[in-house]
């Protein structure tokens, strides 16, 4: 009777349990060692629009085709050999299963942003045969994150100012120059046949080549210059109290630098070259747009003379 009694309150607790499983607000998915799914919780049955019943004894690879499966195996194969949660974040990976944004505002990303913990499950016998793949939304978060970064003044991938911060910068020393007279430089470079280093080693290698450019300008010039991003592969520098002749010898010095470097990429060895255009400040300048395109016509003279090159612009 007692027994009985200790069966029908284990009975209530595993029906409250799989309740909780169902109603709870993240993903929930046990796959065995051939990635077949065994549980996929309402969460999951919502936002894919497969049910439950649909998916059940499926490879998850086969069901699901946009999941990165090379990657996603690895870690699932480490978590049952080690038997170690792993996590992993939408900065990585933005969204491993491609559903919808649940609450989608105009604009912004059409998938759920994810973070996905991959948790060992062990058996009565302390067997692992089985994980559970945890999948949180966190699009709000993420998108919060994006609109911080794009109202704040550094490029995260290169660590140099970016556009908005550079052109607060920019009508600061096209005003001082003006007042007082003092030689200051403007420079454009730019990164040549950058297209065929994203074609050949793929994008994030490319952006392994951006973040070393920024990271090799920022050694190469004084506390007083300021580098930025500019857009994709350009890049602007503003050197205060630098005369047409200094600027001559940096601008050299930058592109025999770039041509030098070899960046360690996932794919291989990046080199490749630069152009750059330079403008020193004259009072001819109306404007610090106009600044800015001396020295942007000057970078489009260095491409057609044929790249790898450095032009000082005409002070006209
Ligand atoms: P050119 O010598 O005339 O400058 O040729 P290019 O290939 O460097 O110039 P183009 O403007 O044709 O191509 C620039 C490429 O840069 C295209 C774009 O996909 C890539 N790009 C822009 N931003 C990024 C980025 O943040 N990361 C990566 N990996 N590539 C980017
Ligand atoms: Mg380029
Ligand atoms: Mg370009």
């Amino acid at each position: 009777m007692a027994n009985q009694h200790s069966h029908n309150a284990e009975l209530d607790a595993l029906h409250l349990l799989t309740q909780l499983v169902q109603t709870i607000e993240v993903g929930l998915v046990v796959l065995d060692r051939q990635f077949r799914v065994h549980l996929w919780n309402s969460f999951m049955e919502n936002h894919s629009g497969q049910r439950a019943s649909q998916v059940r004894g499926k490879r998850i690879f086969d069901l699901f085709e946009e999941l990165p499966e090379a990657w996603l195996t690895g870690k699932l194969e480490t978590a049952f050999l080690l038997n170690n949660r792993a996590f992993t974040t939408w900065e990585q990976r933005p969204c491993i299963f491609k559903f919808p944004n649940s609450r989608p505002i105009t604009g912004q990303s059409p998938h759920m942003y994810q973070n996905l913990t991959i948790q060992p499950l062990s058996n009565r016998y302390g067997e692992v045969n089985n994980v559970a793949l945890v999948v949180y939304d966190v699009t709000v978060e993420a998108n919060h994150r994006q609109a911080l970064s794009k109202m704040s003044q550094v490029d995260t991938l290169t660590g140099l100012a970016n556009r908005r911060m550079w052109q607060q910068h920019l009508e600061q020393e096209f005003e001082r120059s003006r007042r007082y007279g003092h030689p200051s430089t403007l420079m454009v470079l730019d990164i040549d046949h950058f297209k065929t280093i994203n074609d050949t080693l793929g994008h994030s290698a490319g952006d392994r080549v951006l973040a070393a450019v920024g990271q090799k300008l920022g050694q190469l010039l004084r506390k007083s210059d300021v580098a930025a991003r500019y857009g994709g592969e350009e890049f602007t520098l503003l050197l205060p109290e630098t005369t047409q002749e200094q600027a001559s010898l940096l601008a050299e010095r930058i592109r025999a630098t770039m041509s030098e470097l070899v960046v360690e990429t996932d794919a291989g060895e990046a080199s490749f070259t630069v152009s750059i255009g330079y403008a020193p400040f004259h009072d001819g300048l109306k404007d610090n747009k106009a600044w800015f395109e001396a020295a942007d016509k000057a970078l489009y003279e260095a491409k057609r003379q044929g790249r790898n090159r450095c032009i000082l612009a005409l002070a006209s």
